[in-house]
């Protein structure tokens, strides 16, 4: 069978504008015929519920989303942390705090800290963790991460990684020292504004970068994360790309769960300022949520740290279904927290961006109690399926 078209082959054949113009321009009878049916069935129709028509009904596309999100996923919110291994970066990224020419101080840390900073966040209840790392080949190498797995492991069974990405046989070792997730955003999918934001290092390869899930999901990953840096390029343009790319991998990459985040920018070392037309309002991102769960029922959304406490607590209900909590960015921060008030007991000077809700996560899965939500720390045993085992039928898939 020929191998079938990865992402970036079909990227630049996608009709862009013309979804654009739908999601400036639908009509009230057309949005009206979505939320009559309760779902989008295919890329236009999600471009309709952009629009500014379907803005208008923004409690209607709420309650669906939640409807639908609650029909696949249960009451459970999965809560993971984001351990940073590695603030060193060879990478130019314009609107990030770990680019090679902020001076900030630099830090990898050492496996046996890696290890330590698992132990306090599995104390915390944690048994899903999310390995951050800068782009550096020499800081942070497949073996340098292949022994963070190993370490972390014993006391973490849910492991995935946000790391440079890599070619399928350098994934391969990772998989089969038991990490379940891989996680790369592409920040923006509009080709200029990429190559502005991205002017030096590996990372400016738009294409090679697209592919990084495909590539993930032949060595055998089973979560693949994607998503959108909102706030670097117009929000309709971002959003449309993404929904492309989640589809497609939904297509090619059936036996992974796909998950989206949609993080909008936050303040970091730099000084980047997002311009005024590429912001997402609260109100549109609302919306956003929404038109994806329409568009996407089985994916899971991840709702980050960055987002207010107030934003938080009123998206996570409509459709969110992973969240992170008491989040730190720099590297080595989890061990100087305070562990009563969960509050870093010093300045965070190497910080990728700064937090907006930080709240403990004993403190989340209290609220997501109250909101009768179920905090779910660890949904699946890695150690019960080999990564190397066959598919399992896309129906068991369906979470
Ligand atoms: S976004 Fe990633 S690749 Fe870019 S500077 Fe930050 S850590 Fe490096």
């Amino acid at each position: 069978m020929p191998k079938s078209a990865q992402f970036s082959e079909i990227f630049d054949q996608l009709p862009i504008d013309q979804l654009l113009e739908i999601s400036h321009h639908a009509t009230e009878s057309e949005v009206q015929s979505i939320l009559r049916r309760g779902f989008a069935r295919n890329i236009e129709e999600f471009a309709q519920l952009l629009s500014p028509a379907a803005s208008a009904h923004l409690e209607t596309l709420a309650e669906l989303s939640q409807k639908i999100t609650r029909r696949h996923f249960g009451k459970v919110i999965r809560l993971f942390a984001p351990l940073y291994l590695s603030n060193e970066c060879v990478n130019i990224c314009k609107y990030c705090g770990f680019s090679r020419n902020n001076a900030i101080p630099r830090v990898t840390l050492p496996v046996e800290k890696v290890e330590a900073e698992t132990r306090i966040l599995a104390g915390q209840g944690f048994r899903s963790l999310l390995l951050v790392a800068g782009e550096h080949p020499r800081y942070v190498s497949q073996n340098y991460v292949e022994e963070c797995l190993k370490a972390c492991l014993p006391h973490m069974p849910s492991l995935s990684l946000e790391i440079a990405p890599m070619e399928t046989e350098e994934y391969l070792p990772l998989v089969k020292a038991g990490c379940e997730g891989l996680v790369v955003y592409q920040e923006t999918y509009h080709i200029p504004s990429y190559k502005e934001l991205h002017p030096h290092g590996p990372k400016k390869h738009f294409h090679w970068r697209l592919d990084t899930p495909e590539r993930a999901y032949e060595a055998g990953f089973r979560r693949l994360g994607i998503g959108a840096l909102f706030g670097l390029y117009r929000w309709q343009h971002e959003a449309l790309c993404l929904a492309s790319h989640a589809l497609h991998l939904n297509r090619n990459c059936c036996n992974a769960q796909l998950a989206l985040s949609f993080p909008r920018m936050r303040p970091a070392a730099g000084e980047f300022q997002p311009e005024e037309q590429n912001l997402l309002p609260d109100r549109q991102f609302v919306q956003l949520l929404c038109a994806l769960r329409l568009l996407l029922p089985h994916a899971a959304f991840v709702l980050s740290t960055r987002e207010t406490p107030a934003l938080r607590d009123g998206i996570i209900p409509l459709g969110i279904t992973n969240i992170s909590a008491g989040s730190a960015t720099e590297p080595g921060a989890y061990s100087d927290y305070d562990h009563q008030s969960w509050k870093p007991s010093r300045q965070q000077p190497g910080e990728q961006f700064n937090i907006a809700d930080e709240r403990s996560p004993a403190q989340m899965a209290d609220i997501l109690r109250q909101k009768q939500l179920e905090p779910v720390w660890k949904d699946f045993d890695s150690s019960l399926v080999s990564p190397f085992s066959p598919p399992l039928p896309a129906a068991q898939n369906h979470h």
